[in-house]
């Protein structure tokens, strides 16, 4: 198993490309500590995930707000020893065109995309350096390649964050913790539902292998950046998008 007797942070866990990640994790035979605002989902989540990963637990944490992370990162240490890797998955988007986006939008989504990355990164990483190393991955997109029409918030996070899994390599590498990126196409998740059906199309007609990418997919690039396989990678970005080109 390729994530034995380690502990495993994923945020926006309680659905999605997380969840599915918690499910491979569990059984790779990670601990996996379910992260997310969505008690509900996350709570029922982590029912299913202890089938497989008795020690698994779910953690009410907003990656906006930094007193959640300090809070559930100590429950996590306390209750599953250490820190091993973290996935820094949870995102929201928030179209409009530039002309019409709403300040409001602009700031929730870089709060949550890409200041929530640099929060848990900053508080886990301590963490893991105390413990002798770790593996972080962050969800970035294929939009920060390209750009997207009605994504400048979304973008300006995602591409943001690619900047920060490079610094990051360079500053955390000496104390043994790799750090990358995901760069996920278009997966079908609520994420994807909410894109209008033609956009959808367009997209899957630019992929080479013709269809959205699935959830499990996302899952596989996670587990081995995560794993020790990946263990001379850092500071990558890893596309998971069918060979999608805009
Ligand atoms: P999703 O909307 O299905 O799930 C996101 C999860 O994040 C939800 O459980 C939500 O409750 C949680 N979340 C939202 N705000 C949070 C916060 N402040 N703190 C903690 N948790 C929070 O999304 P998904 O499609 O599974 O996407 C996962 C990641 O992959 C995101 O970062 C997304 O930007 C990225 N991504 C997705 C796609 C896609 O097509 N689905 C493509 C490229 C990148």
């Amino acid at each position: 198993m390729r994530l034995e007797d380690k502990t495993a942070v994923i945020t926006g866990a309680a659905r999605g490309i997380g969840l599915f990640t918690a499910r491979r994790f569990a059984a790779e035979g990670a601990r996996v500590a379910l992260c997310d605002v969505d008690e509900t989902a996350g709570r029922k989540a982590v029912e299913e995930i202890q089938e497989t990963s008795p020690d698994s637990l779910f953690f009410y944490l907003d990656v906006t707000d930094r007193k959640s992370i300090t809070v559930a990162a100590e429950g996590i240490v306390s209750r599953l020893s250490g820190i091993d890797v973290l996935i820094n998955n949870a995102g929201i988007k928030a179209d409009a065109q530039l002309a019409g986006m709403e300040e409001s939008d602009w700031d929730r989504v870089i709060d949550v995309n890409l200041k929530g990355v640099f929060n848990c990164t900053q508080v886990i990483s301590r963490i893991m350096a105390r413990g002798g190393g770790g593996r972080i991955v962050n969800a970035t997109s294929v939009v920060a390649h390209y750009g997207n029409f009605g994504q400048t918030n979304y973008v300006a996070s995602k591409t943001g964050v690619i900047g920060m899994t490079r610094v990051w390599a360079r500053e955390l590498g000496p104390k043994g913790i790799t750090v990358n990126a995901v760069a996920p196409g278009f997966i079908d998740t609520e994420m994807a539902r909410s894109v209008p059906k033609n956009i959808l199309d367009r997209f899957k007609e630019r992929t080479p292998l013709g269809r959205l990418g699935r959830p499990e997919e996302v899952a596989n690039a996670y587990l081995f950046l995560a794993s020790d396989e990946a263990s001379f990678i850092t500071g990558t970005v890893l596309n998971v998008d069918g060979g999608l080109v805009f």
